[in-house]
């Protein structure tokens, strides 16, 4: 019986080495799902798939249905984002918008604005300057959850939907507590003794760059501190949230390159 295909355009999520010279892909497919398939001799330099399915790049892809992995045919590249390969401080910034994809999306689970949304931030950052990469990861991380279902809550207190004054530089709330447990910001009637603390500026820019395009951040004055406290919110929300505790962002946090 022939095999039956398929076409399909997808983003590199993570490649693995299989045998002599093969790759396991993890790839996010364009509605959202994942497809986990073999790319065979794909390793060998001559090989069309070397430079056609690296990592982050985007592709269409030719598949044909396999009983637990598919197998690639043919692949056409359409983004390289080269420039997420070639520098450090890009590719340390696009590594945990991988690393949550390749972890939280499944094979058959359509989440169609994943796709359009991380097409749209792996195409800034690979043309942006690398100081703007921390805050791109970060409003990544952050419209990701909104659309997977587990937005925070950074205005409005997670208990009984009071507003919050978070303003910048406002002496109301030296820090405001933060409950990644029970979904966000607390207000101190809500609040219980052993809920940490944020700086208003950190929320303020938390919730900044969940509603600002991409592009917009690529050329805004960043707080670099505020938005690594920001990405520190992210990893504990995915760890609360997702039961994911993303390396790469460790690695971010620890490599001193930012
Ligand atoms: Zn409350």
């Amino acid at each position: 019986m022939a095999q039956s295909t398929y076409n399909a355009r997808v983003l590199v999520l993570r490649k693995t080495k299989l045998g002599e010279s093969d790759l396991i892909l993890s790839l996010l497919a364009q509605d959202g799902s994942q497809i986990r398939a073999v790319a065979k001799g794909a390793r060998k330099p001559t090989s069309q798939f070397s430079s056609r399915l690296e990592l982050y790049s985007q592709a269409d892809v030719l598949l044909a249905q396999g009983r637990s992995l598919d197998i690639v045919k043919e692949a056409r590249l359409v983004a390289g984002n080269a420039a997420l390969r070639e520098s450090m401080e890009l590719a340390a910034c696009a590594a945990p918008i991988v690393e949550l994809l390749d972890r939280i999306t499944q094979p058959g689970l359509e989440v169609p604005k994943l796709f359009p949304l991380t097409q749209t931030a792996l195409d800034v950052l690979a043309s942006a300057d690398s100081a703007h990469g921390p805050a791109i990861c970060a409003a990544w991380l952050l419209k990701a959850f909104a659309f997977l279902g587990i937005r925070p809550s950074l205005d409005r207190c997670c208990v009984c939907g009071e507003p919050l004054a978070c303003e910048v530089g406002s002496s109301v709330h030296r820090t405001i507590a933060f409950s990644a447990s029970e979904g966000g910001v607390v207000c101190d009637a809500c609040r219980v003794s052993d809920v940490a603390g944020l700086a208003p500026e950190t929320l303020s820019w938390a919730s900044a760059l969940l509603g600002m395009r991409f592009s917009d951040i690529a050329s805004i004055q960043v707080d670099q501190s505020c938005v690594f406290d920001a990405l520190r919110l992210c990893q504990t929300w995915a760890q609360v949230h997702a039961s994911i505790r993303l390396k790469s962002l460790n690695f971010l946090f620890s490599c001193g390159l930012f």
